[in-house]
């Protein structure tokens, strides 16, 4: 009987260690934390959007060789796809519903029902789970040629044991919230192994914004069009703006060029703009930014009028109530606290009132750090493993084999990262048992 080794207890180990046992092998499972599952526990604000229903999901995630992973996406979801995730939880005992038309949450509403099934199942299966047991080493041992068998063996080394395995699958996660376990020792084991491992950065985080030039931090309201005298200095209108929920269309500009963009509700805070949709976004700032890029985020803060229509709009209010001034012609266009924000980026930039609501524009400087972090950018790049299977190319790392965050993909908010951890688990597991 084969022997697999599973590194690493979130869902992606998790799912390895179920497929390998039920493909024949006789599996163990080894995690670092006194429990397993600590992140998964956390998904989903202790809710767990465990997959989506989006029918093209393999062509959302990301990759620093964005080709070569949705090849892979697409390989590994032919195996394990969306269906076959629901069709295993209901199998298990796990009844879901659907939010928002594609997000998938456990009927509970709870991520420990999520967690608890996986362990139910494995133990089922009859997987060994042994806790408290941090991976520090991984050797190969080659069998001497007289012998019956052929091959190598690995030797994975833990404080206090050694284990053995003909297969060993490495599901260690990325950086993002080390409080959980995942604090990057993946990568070094990747690293000891002689895998090539990309900087690995921050993922579905909030973006650190500033305005593009500090001469606007300093503005006193209603200077455009009266005398400031008496009136307080707002001393940063960005900061202003902190607490404010508002829909916009945001766009992401490398180099003064749109390389993405996304429509919905986003929230400004002290430092940060944040947000689902930012989040998502943050994968192409994160990127543009660590290649040395100039990055801006700009909002349409009214997309669903041209900047025509805003136009005509506040010249019929300046014809219609005499001497009203800007900020009073703002309070039926964007959130109050938005105002001196709105009001000093026109008098850096010298554009419009409309301009500026059309296009709000902030540089951004940095993502938050791994702690905040829901993801990592980055990580074991995709071309080291065999698309179909997760197993390594290199001949001398045949039995090794990786899933989930470990490795350099990355998808949005909305299910997609759990879903590539269910998929990639499954695959590896499978073909490690074979
Ligand atoms: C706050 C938050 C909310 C999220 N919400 C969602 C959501 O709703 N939907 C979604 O799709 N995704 C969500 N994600 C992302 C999702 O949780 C991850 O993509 C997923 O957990 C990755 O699974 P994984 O198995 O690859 O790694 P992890 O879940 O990180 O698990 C890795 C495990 O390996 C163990 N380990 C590490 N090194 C070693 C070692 N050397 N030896 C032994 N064990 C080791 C760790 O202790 C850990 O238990 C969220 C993430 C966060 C942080």
């Amino acid at each position: 009987m084969k022997k697999v080794l599973v590194i690493g207890g979130g869902p992606s180990g998790l799912m390895a260690a179920i497929a390998a046992a039920r493909a024949g092998a006789q599996t163990t499972m080894l995690e670092a934390g006194a429990k397993p599952g600590r992140k998964l526990l956390l998904t989903g604000n202790g809710r767990c959007n465990l997959t989506n229903l989006n029918e093209h999901i393999a062509s959302v995630y990301d990759s620093s060789d964005p080709e070569f992973a949705r090849g892979m996406v697409h390989s590994v979801f032919s195996q394990f796809s969306v269906q076959d995730t629901l069709d295993f939880f209901h199998q298990e005992g796990l009844l879901t519903s659907v939010e928002h038309r594609t997000y998938v949450y456990p009927v509970t509403g709870q991520s420990a029902s999520v967690l608890e099934i996986l362990l139910r199942t494995l133990q089922a299966l009859k997987v060994k789970m042994k806790y408290s047991e941090e991976v520090i080493e991984i050797e190969r041992r080659d069998l001497s040629p007289g012998s019956e068998e052929t091959g190598c063996l690995w030797n994975v080394r833990t404080k206090t044991w050694n284990y053995e395995a003909d297969s060993v699958i490495l599901s260690c996660g990325s950086r993002a919230v080390p409080a959980t376990g995942s604090n990057g020792s993946g990568y070094e084991l990747s690293r000891m192994l002689g895998l090539d491992v990309t900087d690995v950065l921050p993922g579905l985080t909030a973006v650190s914004c500033a305005f593009p030039s500090p001469e606007a931090r300093a503005y006193v309201p209603g200077s455009r069009n009266r005398a400031a005298s008496g009136k307080k200095t707002v001393e940063d209108p960005f900061l202003a703006a902190a607490g404010t929920r508002t829909f916009a269309v945001v766009s992401v500009l490398s180099d003064g060029e749109v390389i993405a963009q996304e429509r919905g509700q986003i929230q400004f805070t002290q430092q940060d703009l944040s947000g689902i949709v930012v989040y998502n976004l943050s994968r192409s700032v994160v990127r543009a930014l660590h290649s040395g890029h100039d990055v801006t985020i700009s909002l349409d803060l009214i997309p669903d009028n041209t900047e025509e229509e805003i136009e005509s709009m506040i010249h019929s209010m300046r014809g219609k109530f005499d001497g009203i001034s800007d900020e009073k012609i703002l309070c039926g266009l964007v959130p109050s606290r938005m105002i001196p924000a709105v009001l000093a980026l026109g008098e850096q930039t010298g554009s419009s009132l409309a301009h500026v609501l059309k296009h709000f524009s902030l540089k951004a400087s940095r993502l938050r750090d791994f702690d905040s972090a829901q993801v990592c950018v980055g990580g074991v790049r995709t071309t080291e493993l065999n698309p179909d299977t997760l197993e390594c190319v290199s001949e001398d790392l045949k039995g090794i084999f990786l899933t989930g965050e470990l490795i350099d993909i990355d998808g949005p908010c909305g299910g997609y990262n759990l879903q590539w951890a269910w998929s990639s688990g499954y695959t590896a597991g499978t073909h490690a048992a074979q």
